[in-house]
């Protein structure tokens, strides 16, 4: 401890103030950083935002020696030492993008104890080399971000992760503190075994994010939707919108700026120079919006961002969360609006059907996109679900602060529709042998004569026309809650619809089938 001003401040404190510059910490912050300054190993799970840096940088640098940080962010590491050395911390690192004579360079300062902090990528890690210079250095501690990367289930699985355990094993006696934004209470548990961190303590700050508000509305002209929440809700605010492919964020982007929003697009496949320059444009301008794929926003540190708007279901809650976190990290009030429908649904399905990887990544693809409809689908608080989903309790009253909480939404009785969706595709399959998408069962259902009902004699079938008491609105509701519930499924690259063991149950009247009502009003 150190006295400053007749005040005795720990030195992690004394710390935080001179170098950083902040007066004090936040949440959990202090209880980490005294635990691995101590010398303990710690599992710390924050949320995007809650600061885990500082978790590992302080002790870092009151411990002697160097902070190892394992990072697979290999794209940030550059700009995170960057922004150390220009408060005077002395950080390097060590990656692909490097020549020969920069890596030496940092080699020989890691050796001479002239580093506080060194980032490296995890499959440098596994190298003999790497590990050997490790060892002619001192080492204040290790730091594992991203640390649900271990987790053959998770979501974002790098087979590197798993020699990290080499770590405990050759470096007893330096603490090691494993970090991660995404984790449940699996993950969690995955992370402590696979490390090897049995002796871990763990602080687990709060998933919660009060001053987000979640929506999620049906979609039905998506771009006009997000223009009216864009013109009615965030005029001049600066925000993201998240789009699946290249070729809507781009679709996108142009709408909105015809449409006098100042927009700009992000995604992968544009020339690196523009890319740059649109990150650097929403970073320092205020109101701009960017329209972007998933590539945009890891460790993208801008306050002030009051929307994250998705026009696409993101693959897992995981990710929905990290996206949504980005908004609103100054604690102002912020929104996360997302729009989805039906073809989302099938989209994401038949995305999982025919990409690569083998049966148990299928089945984990799936599940993670069950838990990403089971989200939209809710008839209760989604807040409430979300923690739920991460492990953590509630508010059994709901949040007040999300749309199921202000609107709740009506549920009715969709047996029957049910049923006569069901029998369609049945009489399809058993009788003719055919399958097909939700375009021609819905026509069928509402007796529509069109050429493609004609040319397959569908108005033969003892269903057509059965289901004009709903409109094609509700029939796509339908369709897209009974795939989200499983009790339909999609099949192969036309996104045609089969049935599931669970039909049966609802054909056989065994089960109801309660359904969320389509409201009225879209946003
Ligand atoms: P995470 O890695 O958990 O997403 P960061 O470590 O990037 O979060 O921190 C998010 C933001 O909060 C950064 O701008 C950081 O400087 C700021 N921050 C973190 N801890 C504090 C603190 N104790 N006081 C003030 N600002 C902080
Ligand atoms: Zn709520």
């Amino acid at each position: 401890a150190v006295e400053v001003a007749g005040q005795v401040e720990s030195e992690a404190l004394a710390t935080l103030r001179r170098v950083f510059g902040y007066e004090s910490f936040r949440g959990e912050q202090e209880a980490v950083v005294e635990h691995v300054v101590g010398g303990g190993d710690a599992v710390v799970l924050m949320p995007t935002g809650g600061g885990k840096s500082l978790c590992y940088q302080i002790p870092a640098l009151v411990r002697p020696g160097t902070g190892i940080v394992v990072s697979p962010l290999i794209a940030l590491m550059q700009d995170q030492v960057d922004a150390l050395r220009a408060v005077g911390v002395r950080a390097g690192f060590i990656n692909s993008t490097q020549d020969f004579d920069e890596r030496r360079l940092v080699e020989a300062e890691f050796t001479a104890g002239e580093l506080d902090l060194l980032y490296l990528a995890p499959e440098r890690l596994r190298l003999d080399s790497t590990q050997d210079l490790l060892s002619r250095g001192k080492i204040a501690v290790f730091a594992i971000d991203e640390a649900h990367c271990v987790s053959q289930w998770g979501h974002d699985f790098r087979p590197d992760y798993l020699a990290l355990s080499v770590l405990g094993e050759r470096w007893p006696d330096v603490p090691r503190i494993a970090l991660t934004a995404t984790a449940t209470k699996a993950t969690h548990q995955e992370i402590v075994q696979r490390l090897g961190m049995p002796a871990a303590r763990h602080f687990v700050a709060s998933f919660d994010r009060p001053n987000i508000q979640y929506r999620i509305v049906p979609k039905a002209d998506p771009k006009k939707q997000l223009l009216a929440f864009l013109r009615e809700e965030h005029a001049g605010d600066a925000g993201i919108v998240y789009c699946l492919s290249r070729n809507s964020v781009e679709k996108t982007a142009e709408f909105l700026t015809a449409n006098g929003i100042t927009a700009v697009p992000y995604h992968a496949g544009l020339d690196a120079g523009v890319r740059a320059k649109n990150q650097a444009r929403f970073l320092r301008e205020e109101g701009l919006v960017v329209v972007a794929t998933i590539a945009f926003g890891m460790g993208i540190d801008k306050p002030d961002v009051r929307f994250v708007a998705h026009l696409d279901l993101p693959k897992s809650v995981e990710g929905y969360y990290q996206e949504t976190g980005r908004a609103g990290r100054d604690g102002l009030p912020s929104t996360a609006w997302m729009a989805y429908g039906l073809n989302d649904v099938i989209q994401q399905r038949k995305l999982i059907q025919s990409g690569e990887g083998d049966e148990a990544f299928r089945r984990r693809a799936q599940s993670h996109l069950d838990a990403m409809l089971a989200l939209c689908e809710t008839a209760r608080c989604r807040r409430g679900q979300l923690l739920d989903y991460f492990g953590q309790d509630p508010e059994p009253t709901g949040c007040g602060n999300c749309d199921t909480c202000l609107t709740p939404p009506e549920t009715w009785d969709g047996t029957v529709a049910a049923q006569k969706v069901l029998s369609t595709v049945v009489r399809l399959q058993r009788e003719r042998g055919q399958k097909f998408g939700a375009v021609q069962i819905i026509d069928i259902l509402l007796g529509k004569r069109t050429g493609k009902v004609i040319q397959f004699d569908h108005d033969q079938l003892s269903v057509f026309g059965i289901g004009q008491d709903l409109a094609e609105g509700e029939w796509r509701g339908v369709i897209r809650q009974l795939l989200a519930q499983g009790l339909l499924a999609v099949e192969g690259e036309y996104g045609t619809l089969v049935l599931t063991e669970g039909s049966g149950t609802v054909l056989r009247r065994e089960r109801e089938v309660p359904l969320r009502k389509e409201p009225k009003r879209a946003a």
